[in-house]
């Protein structure tokens, strides 16, 4: 699967958010965007700009999509599922987004970052209900169990990050045993407990043009 490979501190920058992709070191000093909170580009400091509507509805897409380190064409689909789902197309399209394993693990605090989520799924550490998955964009539902397979408990960077869970609140859907390197799906995301500041609506009024 297509992934981004730029800089992933240049897109905070331009969507003026901290975006928290780089795990640890958004926590820092280090983090680019406490240091240069504008724009990259040579006018990237430049005041006085006229924002069109279709400008905020692209930066408000822009800013969901790289949050969640997706492609626009992935970005898509699930915009597409949410507006064939019951409900309100906006809070279906972060539940999806928010149930992807990858986005999950991280939420969990198995790992530091969606794009490190991606990378322990991928490098086949993760089971569910007991069988190996191995997909990022799975989609966790209720009643689901997480668990490290029994030689991945001693990985290093995945014992650091549990170690520092407690820096991010754990959302209210999910709960972790820190001590059977497990967690458990209780329900569905709740749009309440994304704290991000997103405008949900502004992406549907983009993709309904
Ligand atoms: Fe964004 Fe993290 Fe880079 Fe800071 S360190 S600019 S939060 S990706």
């Amino acid at each position: 699967m297509a992934r981004y490979t730029g800089a992933s501190c240049r897109m905070c920058r331009r969507e003026n958010l901290k975006l928290f992709l780089k795990g640890d070191r958004c926590y820092s000093d280090k983090c680019s965007y406490e240091r240069r909170a504008y724009a990259p580009g040579q006018h990237g400091q430049s005041r006085f700009r006229k924002v069109s509507d279709y400008a905020i509805q692209l930066r408000e897409k822009q800013k969901v999509k790289r949050m969640y380190g997706m492609l626009e064409g992935q970005f898509r689909k699930y915009f597409q599922m949410a507006d064939m789902s019951k409900g309100v197309t906006g809070e279906n399209l972060l539940v999806f987004l928010e149930r992807r394993l990858d986005n999950t693990l991280y939420r969990l605090g198995f790992a530091s970052s969606r794009t490190q989520g991606r990378q322990i799924v991928k490098h086949n550490h993760i089971l569910i209900n007991g069988k190996r998955v191995n997909i990022p964009s799975f989609l966790v539902s209720a009643g689901d169990v997480i668990s490290l397979k029994e030689s991945s408990r001693k990985n290093a960077a995945i014992q650091e990050n549990l170690e520092l869970v407690a820096r991010r609140p754990m959302p209210s859907w999910l709960e972790l045993d820190k001590d059977n390197f497990q967690g458990t799906v209780k329900g569905k995301p709740e749009r309440e407990e994304i704290t991000m500041p997103i405008q949900e609506q502004l992406i549907v009024e983009l993709y309904s043009k």
